[in-house]
């Protein structure tokens, strides 16, 4: 069913998402400004860190926490005064709510419950970084943080390894230099930059192939980071079908299974599934 309403009229509630600056106060925007300081309650990701921010702006409203943890709960008593009447504004602790921060769930929810959404505009790490990053920013890919479980980390670069689009990561200072082992050894020799410290004083932009990041000093890489990754080649090899058995040969010698052999060589050759599964039967399949 089609729901259809005009955000600032009609009489739904609205919810009102604020992005809140990366680290240059100076870009909060009159808007939320404005939006924050008519409001009845503040709901934050962390309110002390939020509640600093207000602080700064002399705007004192009562908080709601909403996190990670408590988002599903939280939601309850934000739809509840958004249903009283009350105007509630959410904001994570920097950038976008929702992006690669809570908020997502509540907005669901807000939805499910007929509670419109609207958003102040405002400053986005992954996006101040790929406009500066110089690469291909007609496609993106946005990744946020990858797992941080090694093994997971390798598996998901293993599957954006044929991705065309440029490729945009958050990543901690603690696990950058593992990351960028990690790509390279993925990805391969691919331009890259990696933008640190965004609005802030010490903003730098670090430009090369993933090969020469992994050899920056480790201890120079502080602060906040977004890595962005030129996408992939857009060439498509055109393979015989022996080559296409040499291929999954290789990959079962290895040990992969027959699964794992056929889905590596569609992604490293960029070729449709069915055509490698029939070589596959056709080949081995007698042998097993
Ligand atoms: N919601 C935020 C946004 O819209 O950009 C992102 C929040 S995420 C929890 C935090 C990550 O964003 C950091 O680990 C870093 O990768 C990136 N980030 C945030 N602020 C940054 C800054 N000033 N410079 C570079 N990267 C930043």
């Amino acid at each position: 069913m089609i729901s259809r309403e005009l955000n600032f009229e009609g009489p739904s509630p609205i919810l009102y998402l604020i992005a809140t600056p990366i680290g240059n106060r100076g870009e909060m925007t009159p808007r939320a400004l404005e939006v924050l300081s008519s409001c009845d309650f503040i709901a934050a990701e962390d309110t002390r860190n939020s509640g600093q921010l207000m602080a700064f702006f002399h705007i004192d409203k009562p908080f709601i926490s909403c996190h990670e943890h408590n988002e599903e709960e939280s939601s309850v008593k934000i739809i509840a005064l958004l249903k009283q009447g009350k105007k509630v504004c959410f904001m994570s602790d920097a950038g976008y709510p929702c992006l690669s921060d809570p908020g997502q769930r509540l907005v669901a929810n807000c939805l499910d419950n007929g509670i419109k959404v609207a958003v102040t505009s405002g400053p986005n790490a992954a996006i101040n970084a790929l406009a500066c990053s110089g690469l291909d920013s007609t496609h993106f890919h946005f990744e946020g943080f990858l797992p941080a479980k090694e093994s997971e980390r390798i598996a998901r670069l293993n599957e954006l390894v044929t991705n065309p689009d440029t490729l945009i990561f958050y990543e901690s200072p603690h696990r950058i230099f593992k990351t960028l082992l990690a790509m390279s050894a993925t990805l391969g020799e691919r331009k890259a930059v990696l933008a640190r410290e965004l609005t802030k004083a010490h903003e730098e932009f670090i430009r090369g192939t993933l090969p020469e990041l992994c050899l920056l000093d480790e201890a120079s890489l502080r602060g906040e980071m977004v890595l962005v990754v030129e996408g992939a080649k857009k060439t498509r090899v055109s393979l015989s079908d022996n080559e296409i058995a040499l291929a999954l040969k290789d990959q079962l010698e290895w040990g992969k299974t027959p699964k794992e052999a056929i889905k590596a060589v569609c992604q490293s050759n960029d070729l449709p599934k069915n055509r490698v599964y029939e070589i596959y039967l056709a080949n081995f399949k007698r042998d097993e």
